[in-house]
């Protein structure tokens, strides 16, 4: 054999053995061992103020439900209320005033959160604040945020002048939280980001007397593909993620939503941009029911593995500090 071909020979052995071991890659499936199932995370649970039930009774329902890794938050703005508000808003939804003073409330509960997470052996608890969008415009209290492993991003009408947010709406929200994650080196949770719209389509149509069977894909999509880019590349190995809350279960039973937010959300998830999954649970009539986020995620490409990238990285953070703090 002439050393050329002995050459070309060994190449193409070479290829081979990298081609197998590209497809192992490829196909590999991570150790289950290793990763929390979809149905066992609930990464948007309300546990301060809101809480039907002394807290730790809280966390037992959430874990006789089946979850196994929480990030327990509240509404920064319910600590803003004056006192007569305060009353009536306590006594209108039937609630225990767990943290009355409005100065060092906040602070407890990130201590309550912090101390049930260090004793609960059963379930992985996070802790973080639910801050409405709107503060990104109008200023930020800063002082809690300190206190947060995790800052969620309340999205909804309220902030766009009663028109739920789209694409080019939340690009805008995402360079902003891009800006406060440069203060605030946490995680942060783009909240319910994408119901709003979908719900907003639906109700529109019915109002004006068509039936929902007759809403096509087109009016439901969220992103544009330029939208879908730009989102891209300002997402893709960041650490932000978008949410995908319990409540799309009810609008999967259409299949022209299905398509719609398969085409709306499936490019982002190949592109490798990550996701979470929660109840958004503000008491016991959120629980009970079927938390199946695998139903939806599924077509959407959202895996285990894409939704457990925020709880390794959470972890990666408490690791390092506990590093530091010895
Ligand atoms: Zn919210
Ligand atoms: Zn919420």
């Amino acid at each position: 054999m002439k050393i050329q071909h002995f050459l070309l020979f060994a190449l193409c052995l070479n290829l081979i053995a990298v081609s197998r071991v590209n497809g192992q890659q490829k196909f590999a499936a991570p150790l289950q061992e290793g990763m929390f199932q979809l149905n066992e995370i609930d990464l948007h649970v309300h546990a301060g103020k809101e809480r039907p039930v002394p807290l730790n009774e809280w966390v037992d329902f959430l874990v006789h439900d089946g979850r196994k890794v929480l990030l327990l938050l509240d509404h920064l703005e319910l600590y803003r209320m004056e006192e007569k508000e305060k009353n009536a808003w306590l006594s209108k939804n039937k609630l225990k005033d767990w943290y009355p003073d409005p100065v060092t409330g906040k602070n407890q509960l990130m201590k309550d959160f912090s101390n049930i997470s260090a004793s609960r052996k059963d379930v992985l608890i996070f802790r973080g604040w639910e801050i409405w969008e709107g503060e990104l415009d109008e200023g930020l209290e800063k002082q809690p945020m300190k206190d947060a492993e995790v800052i969620g991003w309340h999205l909804s009408k309220a902030a766009w002048n009663g028109k739920a947010p789209m694409g080019k709406e939340l690009i805008s929200r995402v360079r902003q939280v891009i800006e406060v994650q440069k203060e605030f080196h946490v995680p942060m949770i783009l909240f319910h980001p994408f119901s709003g719209h979908y719900n907003a389509v639906k109700e529109a149509a019915l109002l004006s007397g068509r039936q929902a069977s007759s809403i096509k894909k087109e009016e439901y999509r969220y992103f544009t593909s330029d939208e879908q880019k730009e989102l891209i590349g300002l997402l893709k190995g960041s650490s932000i993620y978008m949410e995908i809350e319990m409540g799309w279960l009810s609008l999967w039973k259409d299949p022209i939503v299905i398509e719609a937010f398969t085409e709306d959300i499936r490019p982002l998830v190949d592109a490798g941009l990550k996701f979470t999954v929660s109840t958004d649970a503000h008491n016991q009539r959120h629980l009970g029911k079927p938390y199946q986020p695998e139903v939806y995620c599924q077509s959407l490409g959202v895996t285990p593995e894409n939704v457990n990238t925020i709880i390794r990285e959470l972890l990666a953070i408490r690791a390092k500090k506990s590093l530091n703090s010895q």
